[in-house]
């Protein structure tokens, strides 16, 4: 066989299969690549992350470390990422005598905003007015119009973490100083009237296939509902963001799973907020209510093997479930939230990440509600939330 077709073989189940990172996401991965009979290898420091701990091997060393890296090499057939953080320097080492997906270039790009938007602008998909600033000088030329807005640090910002929102100039240069002066780009607020993503994955061969579009409630900048049914965002609005997240996708050369998050403003025009160079917590309703979830559409794209376009056959309705409801009436010591009482309620999945620990704001686990209505899934959604303590919605 030529080089060409040894690369374009699909990696067949019985195969290991490397995942970078060791958190939820990772052990989502882990889950659905075991279920078509792969083997996986988790490389991860921490002897106790989530997905270390169901995978069959696992790496304990840092992104960098070049023995860990060859391990991992060694060990698999393919190589994901599920955390955008980890050095695209990693991903393209391995890259060298693996296939790696997404490639290093791409998150390379989803992992600093100031270079992110640069690729909205160049696919011309709409993003927020924004302003790099790197310099005092860029921080005194900015202009008036992008106020108030939100200053976020380029780098290394998630779950509304590196975040500030500022009124003035006087706030803005307080903030950035707060912030260390590290490189952070301005973004103008804008009227928000929702929130909606969607999750795209290519294929080697250039193959693209899409999940529903997601609606999406966020709160204190952390993802808490994602609901999910024909009809959650207008026709029009749908069509433009799946066609966004495609040209997005497209246009890095991308292969593997990509997330895309959008504002829609109250004047109904659409607007993306940021990518995620792999599988999304807005996503996760697909474990449940799409007979492909977008888990295994990661191993579908590392491995070369066919993509199907997901077909939802309930309505749903993911919350997550952050550390705080351990602490449900402000107790100091946490407290097994009532499962079994969530449980018996019609169509209510639970995953739970095993992390040891619960604490505030930490991604603990999610809920899964599908229903044959919409109405269905929302009556059991908010019964399920009275149980835990988490707000209505
Ligand atoms: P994550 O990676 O967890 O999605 P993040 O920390 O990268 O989050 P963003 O997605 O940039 O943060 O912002 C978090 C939330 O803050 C958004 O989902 C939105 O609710 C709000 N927000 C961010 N930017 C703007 C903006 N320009 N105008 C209005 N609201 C915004
Ligand atoms: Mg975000």
């Amino acid at each position: 066989m030529s080089a060409a077709g040894v690369m374009n073989a699909p990696i067949l189940p019985g195969a290991t299969l490397g995942v970078l990172g060791g958190g939820q996401l990772g052990r989502m991965f882990v889950h659905a690549a075991q279920s078509m009979g792969y083997f996986t290898a988790v490389l991860d420091a921490d002897a106790t992350s989530p997905a270390g701990l169901v995978s069959h091997r696992h790496i304990r060393t840092g992104y960098e470390d070049p023995q860990g890296l060859a391990e991992l090499a060694r060990l698999c057939a393919a190589v994901t990422t599920e955390f955008e953080n980890v050095p695209a320097a990693a991903l393209q080492t391995l890259a060298l005598t693996r296939p790696v997906a997404p490639a290093g270039e791409a998150v390379a790009i989803a992992q600093d905003r100031a270079a992110e938007k640069a690729h909205f602008v160049r696919c011309g998909v709409p993003c927020a007015p924004y302003a790099e600033i790197t310099t005092p000088a860029q921080l005194a030329a900015v202009d008036a119009s992008l106020l108030p807005g939100i200053l976020k640090t380029a780098r290394m910002g998630y779950d509304g973490k590196g975040q500030a929102r500022v009124r003035t100039p006087a706030e803005l240069a307080v903030a950035w100083d707060d912030m260390g002066r590290v490189a952070c780009v301005l973004e103008k607020m804008l009227p928000l009237a929702h929130e909606c993503s969607v999750i795209v994955a290519r294929g080697r061969d250039g193959s693209i296939v899409n999940l529903p579009v997601q609606r999406n409630l966020h709160r204190d900048g952390i993802l808490a509902v994602t609901e999910v049914h024909a009809g959650n965002v207008p026709a029009s609005q749908a069509q433009q963001a799946v066609a966004a997240a495609q040209s997005v996708a497209q246009g890095l050369d991308y292969v593997g799973v990509l997330c895309v998050e959008f504002f829609v403003l109250e004047d109904g025009s659409l607007v993306v907020n940021e990518i995620a160079p792999r599988p999304h917590n807005s996503g996760h309703y697909s474990q449940n209510a799409l007979d492909v979830s977008q888990f295994e559409l990661q191993v579908r794209c590392m491995t070369g093997l066919p993509l199907v376009q997901p077909r939802q056959h309930s309505a749903a309705i993911m919350l997550n479930l952050l550390g705080d409801l351990w602490f449900k009436d402000g107790t100091a010591a946490a407290s097994t939230p009532a499962w079994d009482q969530v449980l018996a309620l019609p169509g209510v999945h639970l995953h739970l990440y095993g992390k040891a620990e619960a604490k505030p704001a930490r991604k603990m686990g999610h809920l899964n509600i599908t229903a044959a209505t919409p109405e269905q899934a929302r009556a059991v959604a908010l019964q399920a939330a009275a149980i835990l303590g988490i707000a209505p919605f």
